[in-house]
């Protein structure tokens, strides 16, 4: 898997194939993440504090992602400002976990090298 797909998927940085949220999804775990990554057991909090940067990138993210979308609606689409917005703040509503936990995603994999030694070599669809 490329750091991209791992990126997107929410995998373990270093293994690739841990996954970085506790599953199955629900929305009163929605923001947990396991301690250590249950296939190499990376650490996923090495140093306290360590996600305040992630809500940067989370702000970054959001704030082009609204950006475009709003540019779309009103001028290719040529929709009301004001509907626009509503349909954005509902957009930002649907996607609120999502993109936290793609920021968060993001910056463990900037900071966490990829170990192919540490994967479980006979994975199936790895
Ligand atoms: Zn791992």
């Amino acid at each position: 898997m490329g750091i991209i797909a791992s990126i997107f998927k929410m995998k373990c940085p270093k293994c690739r194939q841990g996954d970085l949220f506790e599953k199955p999804f629900s929305f009163s775990n929605a923001f947990n993440m396991p301690d250590h990554c249950p296939v190499c057991n990376q650490n996923y909090f090495p140093e306290p504090g360590f996600y305040y940067g992630a809500m940067f990138i989370g702000y970054g993210i959001t704030a082009w992602t609204f950006f475009f979308l709003g540019a779309i609606l009103i001028f290719l689409i040529g929709m009301d400002f004001n509907k626009a917005i509503i349909l954005i703040v509902i957009f930002a509503a649907l996607t609120f976990i999502y993109f936290f936990r793609l920021a968060r995603s993001v910056w463990i994999h900037i900071y966490v090298k990829y170990d192919p030694k540490t994967a479980l070599q006979d994975e199936p669809g790895s």
